[in-house]
């Protein structure tokens, strides 16, 4: 391989090293002791950033009662294992929701211009279920709200759910064999089984800016979007309220790069605040033509489009790629360059320098995208991103970067030090104040802090085992869903399974069917409760720590959440991984496990059931010549 290369397509030779020095010079900038503890919670005296604006909260009387299954969360995770409980027999599923309905995440997040990064074909779950036709390529929030509810209705979901209620202390009643759950709302009831689906990015939190809390304008997060303050809507209406207002919005992550172009359109001046730039390429939105999916939307339709999804993203080997989008175009590239590798010299160098030169076209050319749309020489230079594509979540829009183009939007780039203060009137840059009316705080949420503090109780075990104490060193689990020590509970997220980052709710379905198949089975046998083994947990954490590692997104990487704030996690971190073989052949993996009605690694009742462990587990991590090819290489964390 040489150090300086063509680019198809562009006349301009990569310099491969000054790239990398380029890369790691942006990255020192932005490193900093603090790491994660600069961001400040919002509790005490920024607890009201938190609070809801979009449903009053209803009273209720308090549950005392028994359910079969409880769940801690009434997102995708939630939904899609109610949904599947429901569908294996088990009725009296109650699902306990901070918010004041279903939807998690889109609950939240109705900021203007919302939408998934994702294919709305495998990204909405149960589509084929609730017979819902996506309107758009990447659907908006609004629509995506509303399925959530769909889901809800569909699967009666509804009738048993607690919302505006949050779980206070979980524990196991080792006498009854239940668990006992209290929430804020007064409710003291037990459940046989729970689930917990509390979202890896569902805390926000503000940055920890000087003199925060100084700021007499108005201000908010964007998780919490007052619309009446900026007037406009969810569905797109024009924020006219703007109209004589300076905006500032701090960050210029996934979500500002959403929102930033409909605040264009109607603040009087609007400041845009950056600290990093977001690799921004193209979205390429459209409708979905209903022919067009009548004629695709066959039986197991959408079960087909996420296993492709996941073949083309992360280590099968596709040959269609279904959803053709920015995520699989630079898998595609990634393999197709790796491909061209001899079989017997696919070593792991050989395949990460393949995967970094793919990585530097892709970048030169998002790069190169900047100065093709903004007119401003100096705006478009510092609105390139110059880290490896993955370092970062990227980010999709065909708007955003036209914004700087109008003569209100301002970028105001911090070079990689961050807003200076907040001051009453404004926030202050390299010593500038710049007025403002409104602060608009785009920054992001609360990922890789201890899970108790995520989620606002610890859940306490068999013999006043917390789950904190477990997972100190690290997460520790079987499938990333049992514990050891926690009984009749199952966690639902992405690590330690098949920790597919780039569409997360395939995640989630796959995990919703494990959990139904485990319940019905303990119901039928008159099993009280299921549990991992003690063995088979400490053998799946030791098959995670045989994960070959990050292709991209580790410590080489600009800080941010990707990567902890760019902070060493030790073995927390080479724990919070997935299966190490792939995305695809997890999924394989847990179907086989699943259909074997072995349950391997569980004891019910106490007793191990009988399974074939070593067939089941299979192979462990591919070798070198046939590892998975394609890239999922960041990690959320526990
Ligand atoms: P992010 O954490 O991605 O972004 C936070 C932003 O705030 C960053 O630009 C960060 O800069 C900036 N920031 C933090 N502190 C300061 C400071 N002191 N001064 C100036 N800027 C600061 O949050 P988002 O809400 O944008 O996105 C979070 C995640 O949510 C996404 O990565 C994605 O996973 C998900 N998401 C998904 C969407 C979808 O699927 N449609 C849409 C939106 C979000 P720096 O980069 O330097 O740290």
């Amino acid at each position: 391989m040489t150090s300086s290369d063509t680019v198809p397509g562009h006349k301009r030779p990569i310099d491969r090293e000054a790239l990398r020095r380029k890369y790691a010079e942006e990255r020192d900038k932005r490193l900093r002791a603090d790491g994660n503890a600069q961001y400040l919670q919002m509790s005490g005296r920024f607890a009201r950033y938190l609070d809801d604006p979009y449903l009053p909260v209803v009273p209720r009387a308090p549950k005392t009662d028994h359910v079969t299954f409880a769940f801690i969360g009434g997102g995708f995770a939630g939904l899609v294992t109610g949904a599947r409980l429901v569908e294996a027999g088990v009725r009296d599923v109650r699902i306990i929701e901070k918010a004041g309905d279903f939807g998690g995440t889109w609950y939240w997040n109705r900021y203007p211009g919302a939408q998934c990064d994702t294919a709305s074909m495998v990204y909405m779950p149960l589509l084929e279920e609730t017979g819902h036709r996506p309107t758009e390529k990447y659907a908006h929030a609004p629509e995506i709200l509303a399925h959530c509810q769909r889901i809800g209705r569909h699967y009666g979901l509804y009738d048993n759910a607690l919302f505006h209620t949050q779980v206070e202390d979980l524990s196991w009643d080792a006498a009854n064999r239940r668990w006992n759950i209290r929430t804020n709302r007064g409710d003291a009831f037990t459940a046989q089984f729970i689930g917990l689906g509390t979202g890896p990015l569902h805390v926000p939190k503000l940055p920890g800016i000087p003199g925060i809390d100084s700021f007499a304008g108005h201000a908010f997060h964007t998780s919490r979007w007052d619309y009446a303050y900026t007037g406009g809507d969810p569905l797109g209406a024009p924020m006219t309220k703007l109209a004589d207002k300076r905006v500032g919005i701090i960050g210029t992550g996934a979500t500002a790069v959403q929102c930033v172009p409909h605040l264009a359109k109607t603040a009087k001046e609007l400041y845009v605040f950056q600290r990093t730039p977001s690799s921004v390429d193209v979205r390429a939105n459209a409708p979905i033509d209903p022919q067009w999916f009548a004629s695709i939307a066959t039986p197991g339709w959408q079960q087909r489009w996420l296993e492709n999804f996941t073949a083309n993203q992360a280590g099968g080997n596709a040959t269609e790629d279904l959803v053709q989008d920015g995520w699989t175009d630079l898998a595609r590239r990634i393999r197709e360059r790796i491909l061209t590798i001899p079989k017997g010299e696919r070593t792991r160098e050989a395949m990460l320098a393949a995967f970094e030169e793919a990585d530097h076209e892709k970048m030169e050319e998002i790069r190169s995208r900047v100065d093709s749309i903004v007119g401003d020489g100096e705006t478009a230079r510092k609105l390139k991103a110059w880290y490896r594509q993955l370092c970062k979540r990227p980010c999709f829009h065909d708007t955003y970067l036209q914004a700087f183009n109008q003569p209100n939007v301002h970028l105001v780039d911090t070079d990689g030090k961050g807003v200076e203060r907040i001051t009453p009137n404004g926030a202050v840059v390299a010593g500038v104040e710049v007025p403002l009316d409104c602060l608009i705080y785009a920054s992001g949420f609360e990922v890789g802090t201890e899970y108790r503090r995520r989620s606002g109780f610890d859940l306490v075990g068999r013999d006043g085992h917390r789950l904190s104490d477990h997972w100190k060193g690290g997460m520790r689990t079987k499938h990333g869903m049992h514990v050891h020590g926690f009984p009749n509970a199952f966690i639902v997220q992405p690590t330690q399974g098949a920790n597919l980052i780039s569409n997360v709710p395939h995640n989630l379905v796959e995990a919703g069917r494990t959990i139904a198949v485990i319940v019905r089975a303990a119901l039928d046998r008159g099993a009280r409760e299921v549990e991992v083994t003690r063995e088979a947990e400490d053998a799946w954490v030791e098959l995670m720590l045989t994960a070959a590692g990050r292709m991209t997104g580790g410590a080489d990487c600009t800080p941010g959440y990707y990567n902890n704030e760019g902070q060493d996690t030790g073995l927390a971190g080479r724990l919070a991984v997935g299966y190490p073989a792939g995305a695809s052949a997890y999924f394989t993996y847990i179907d086989g496990w699943r259909r074997s009605g072995a349950f391997e690694g569980l004891a019910f009742d106490g007793r191990a059931a009988s399974g074939r462990p070593a067939d089941v587990v299979g192979a462990g991590p591919a070798a070198a010549d046939d590892a998975p090819v394609g890239y999922e290489p960041v990690q959320l964390g526990g």
